[in-house]
């Protein structure tokens, strides 16, 4: 991946593995820059095969549907970090190029592998233990302090496969909360704010991050950015460091999310990283030159980065479940940008579109 090749021709097809709302996002921006977008989803009547050219609906491990979007696409990317790493590898070994890379993918995959990504690359987390029963959250405690943050190693997002420990008797109790699943024992940290660096790399090398992102959650779902994050210099310029070194030693081509959080001296923690876009980087695409959705298919595309500057300050509120059914109001409100997933139930806490409200400080032209 770290080979620069010519930049992709618009009407080529770009494959994309997963069929949600960053998916449809996607595959409307490379609309725009004149590309077709081929889904595989084995999801059916998905968010992104609405509007995408091809859609493939199968299972990520079927290997014929894997050469049929081999076939098609003239590179892959993923929307979701789920997906199986082998059926990145079943691409590649088709001849696809596929970026981000199987390295980023299999990083974000398991929170020990990601957690120990960061400490040897130099970048701040808490500290942690890797967790295979009960017996290890005992001996954990002992060395990270209680209460701390039972989370199973894969498959977590949204504050789902989480427990807090409050001390040893509740170690049984605790890993039974996760299912009794390989996990990761992390310290609490201690923060002020949570915060999010949306940032991109393109084959060539270059390095572009988005201003910082102040993020609110509820129930462990994304609730509002603000952006940009009223910050200090120092902890912007770490915040950029975090992106370059990450991305670096990763070798990544496209755009990612990481997760902050910050301290009362504005020091900087890196919770985790997401290899794809992110919820908490909406606000670009009605805020900046070039949102992340555009910037991510210019990276897999070998195209330049485009600017990441904000034309206005903004603030971003995901439309959860039944907040929906409020479009018309929301469409009546002309401070109001809307974005429809086009997802066909409401169901609670599902993220059924976002809107931006942006902050230009000018009346009109
Ligand atoms: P995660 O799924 O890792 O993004 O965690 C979900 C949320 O839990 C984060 O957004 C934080 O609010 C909180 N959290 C995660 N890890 C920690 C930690 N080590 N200490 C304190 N709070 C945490």
């Amino acid at each position: 991946m770290s080979q620069v090749s010519a930049p992709l021709a618009p009407g080529s097809t770009i494959g994309v593995l997963g069929g949600g709302q960053l998916g449809r996002m996607l595959a409307l921006a490379a609309a725009r820059l004149g590309f077709d977008v081929a889904i595989l989803t084995p999801e059916t009547d998905s968010p992104a095969s609405r509007v995408a050219a091809r859609t493939i609906v199968a299972d990520y491990a079927d290997p014929q549907a894997l050469a049929e979007l081999a076939g098609l696409a003239s590179v892959v990317t993923y929307e979701f970090e789920n997906v199986p790493v082998a059926a990145v590898q079943a691409l590649i070994g088709h001849g696809v190029e596929v970026a981000p890379g199987a390295l980023a993918l299999a990083t974000a995959q398991d929170r020990v592998v990601e957690k120990t990504f960061f400490r040897d690359a130099g970048v701040p987390t808490v500290d942690f233990v890797a967790i295979d029963s009960a017996a290890d959250i005992v001996a954990g405690l002992a060395r990270l302090g209680a209460p701390a943050l039972l989370k199973t190693r894969r498959e977590g997002y949204d504050g789902k496969g989480q427990a807090w420990v409050a001390d040893a008797a509740d170690a049984e109790a605790a890993f039974a909360r996760i299912g009794g699943r390989p996990a990761i024992l992390e310290a609490r940290a201690t923060f002020r704010r949570e915060l999010s660096v949306i940032a991109a790399r393109g084959r060539d090398g270059a390095v572009a991050a988005y201003p910082l992102s102040e993020n609110h959650h509820q129930d462990g779902v994304l609730r509002l950015s603000r952006a940009p994050a009223d910050a200090i210099d120092a902890t912007r310029a770490e915040a950029l460091q975090i992106a370059q070194r990450t991305l670096e030693r990763l070798d990544y081509v496209g755009v990612a999310g990481i997760e902050l959080f910050e301290d009362v001296a504005g020091h900087l923690l890196v919770n985790e990283f997401a290899p794809r876009v992110h919820n908490s980087g909406h606000w670009t695409l009605d805020a900046c030159q070039v949102d992340q959705f555009e910037q991510h298919i210019r990276a897999v595309a070998g195209w330049p980065l485009g600017l990441t500057d904000m034309f206005a300050a903004a603030e971003m509120e995901n439309l959860l479940g039944e907040a929906v059914l409020d479009w018309a109001a929301l469409a009546a409100d002309p401070t109001v940008r809307l974005w429809l997933y086009g997802k066909r139930e409401a169901v609670p806490g599902r993220k059924m579109g976002h809107l931006t409200r942006l902050k230009t400080g000018a009346s009109g032209v």
